[in-house]
């Protein structure tokens, strides 16, 4: 665990945080300031800030994420309408919490990207 790291004290439950889903390897919450009607982090337990650097040794984690956002999509029922997975990294990107994790953004309609 990285001390004062938000995500790492919600994943360990030493800040209270509403967990929707927990895996062996990440778990989900709902995105405190939401970006669309549906906006939920999937967030590791370990505690990384760049895909680079990453070893491969983690890339089954990185699996585990995004099989848990399907099954986040499934759940909250936009499968099919269709959903939006992104990775900040760095300033550029907006990055603010400096914990991996996947956004899932869903609920209405996002248009292209650019
Ligand atoms: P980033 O910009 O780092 O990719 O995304 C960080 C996200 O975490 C932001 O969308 C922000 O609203 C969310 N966030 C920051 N602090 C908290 C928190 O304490 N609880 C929850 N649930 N979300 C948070
Ligand atoms: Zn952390």
């Amino acid at each position: 665990m990285a001390r004062d790291c938000i995500f790492c004290k919600i994943g360990g439950g030493e800040v209270p945080g509403d967990l929707l889903y927990r895996s062996d390897q990440c778990f989900v919450i709902a995105d405190i300031a939401p970006k669309a009607p549906i906006h939920l982090l999937i967030v590791p337990n370990q505690h990384f800030t760049y895909l680079t650097g990453l070893s491969p040794s983690f890339y089954p984690v990185l699996g585990d994420m995004f099989a848990a956002a399907r099954v986040m999509a499934e759940t909250h029922g936009v499968t099919n309408s269709g959903y939006r997975l992104v990775i900040n990294q760095g300033t550029n990107s907006g990055q603010q919490v400096a914990h991996l994790h996947l956004h899932l953004l869903a609920g209405q309609p996002m248009g292209a990207m650019g």
